[in-house]
């Protein structure tokens, strides 16, 4: 029989009491507790407490537990027997359910309190109580442990996941957030610009079990990236970072990749897009805009890098290839030199500030380097260069009929201008005098329609060069 048990309080229960013997410690516990409490041993009931032999309270019945947002009440009834002496107040200890006993946290309160709130918890973590009463005495033994409960929260964000691009589709993936205590019950997908990274494009929900949606119906050639939110019970999560960027690939046929082939000057970034198989027998590269300021062609190239190449055809395309004229609306780069005079076979001509000032060399400039290159490896058997503002088609070697048919479907005058030194036409039908070298002069004026002329014309003369 040892009450020091009881003052431990955590150590088990205390199973049997007498109210006969009571230890000289237990008095001595008494008196130093009540004068811990501010009263005087004067004025305290001391004599009654040893007179009726007075002990710790029993357990109180633990009753089952509740949970709700954050938080988790511990219940319980107060022991019949407390003990001798009133019940002053309860002591609860919160575990972890999840490993058994390790404490969390533990709070009193005053009796006759019989439940207690613990607010501010964790989602997902389930806690059990356990409850004991203390009287002047000291503190009585622990009642059994409760049920478990799970405190709820707000899910945390999901865990965003590698996106991937299939035709006309793009897939966003993302792992599920640790569990908060409520089901997730969806998620909420946001398809957002490949670009800016913000402009939302799309957004939906799909049931909280799924961790992946195929967004489809998409444009090829459009860049998207996902972000994701989970929404339970008790609402939604932040969003998730953001995916990885993928490009929406086209049928067979369509769009096949875009590539950086070069820099310019200002270090603009000089794309090709290669739309159809790259190993097709009929290779046409396509230049949109050499000349800066000559804008035009860039509007149907735009266009053709999205299209369909016909059967055993793949295009180049080029828009920019002087991308620093582009935006300084400028013929030349950056340092105006004129690219189209810029190619092998270059010639001196003029100074810098000429409007067909040439560069140091053939190959000075940035620009001309990465056309040159990307047309070795290429070997495009047609090479269609768009200009303004002469409104012909400049015949520059290879298959005439195709390039008169173009003339005739586009409604130009066919004919044949002087060859500059170092233009591309003029270097890539001596490097390549097989190949169909065509330059068209668009009109200063360039309607959708016109447009779509070309379009149809370009893709004749790809099947029938
Ligand atoms: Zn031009």
């Amino acid at each position: 029989m040892t009450y020091a048990r009881a003052h431990g309080a955590d150590k088990g229960a205390v199973t049997k009491r007498s109210f006969i013997t009571l230890h000289s410690a237990a008095v001595m516990a008494v008196v130093v507790s009540v004068a811990m409490m501010g009263i005087s041993p004067a004025n305290a009931a001391i004599p009654s407490a040893v007179g009726t032999a007075t002990t710790v309270p029993a357990a109180p019945a633990i009753m089952p537990a509740t949970s709700g947002t954050a938080e988790a009440v511990a219940v319980w009834t107060a022991p019949i027997d407390d003990g001798g002496s009133p019940i002053i107040r309860y002591h609860v200890r919160m575990v972890d359910a999840a490993t058994g006993t390790k404490d969390i946290a533990s709070k009193d309160v005053a009796a006759p309190a019989t439940s207690l709130s613990f607010t501010g918890l964790p989602g997902g973590v389930p806690v059990r109580f356990q409850v004991q009463a203390v009287n002047a005495v000291g503190a009585g033994p622990l009642s059994s442990l409760s049920n478990a409960v799970i405190p709820a929260t707000r899910p945390g964000a999901p865990r965003i996941g590698t996106s991937t691009a299939g035709v006309g589709s793009a897939m966003g993936r993302w792992t599920a957030p640790a569990s908060s205590g409520s089901a997730i019950t969806k998620y909420h997908v946001r398809m957002v610009d490949g670009a800016t990274g913000t402009k939302a494009l799309a957004v939906r929900d799909i049931a909280g079990n799924l961790t992946s949606l195929n967004f489809t119906g998409l444009r090829q050639g459009t860049s998207v990236r996902f972000e994701v939110q989970a929404i339970n019970a008790l609402g939604a999560s932040g969003y998730s970072t953001r995916s990885n960027p993928v490009t929406v690939l086209g049928p067979p046929g369509y769009h096949t990749g875009t590539q950086t082939i070069g820099y310019s000057l200002q270090r603009r970034a000089i794309t090709l897009t290669i739309v159809g198989s790259p190993t097709a027998k009929k290779r046409v590269m396509v230049i949109g805009q050499i000349h800066g300021n000559e804008r035009a062609g860039a509007q149907i190239t735009r266009t053709l890098a999205k299209s369909r190449a016909p059967a055993g055809v793949a295009y180049f395309v080029v828009s920019y290839p002087n991308p620093d004229g582009a935006g300084l609306n400028t013929r030349g780069n950056a340092r105006r030199v004129d690219l189209n005079r810029n190619f092998p076979g270059w010639k001196r001509n003029g100074r810098p500030g000429y409007v067909y000032y040439p560069g140091t060399g053939a190959l000075s400039e940035p620009e001309s380097k990465a056309i040159y290159a990307s047309i070795n490896k290429i070997k495009p058997t047609a090479f269609v260069t768009y200009h303004q503002h002469m409104n012909v088609v400049d015949y520059g070697g290879g298959n005439k009929a195709a390039q008169v048919v173009y003339a005739r479907q586009t409604g130009m005058r066919f004919t044949q201008l002087s060859r500059y030194p170092g233009s591309q036409a003029t270097w890539l039908h001596a490097a390549y005098p097989r190949s169909t070298v065509m330059t068209v002069e668009l009109p200063s004026r360039v309607t959708g329609t016109v447009v779509s002329r070309h379009l149809a014309a370009l893709k004749y003369l790809a099947a029938h060069h």
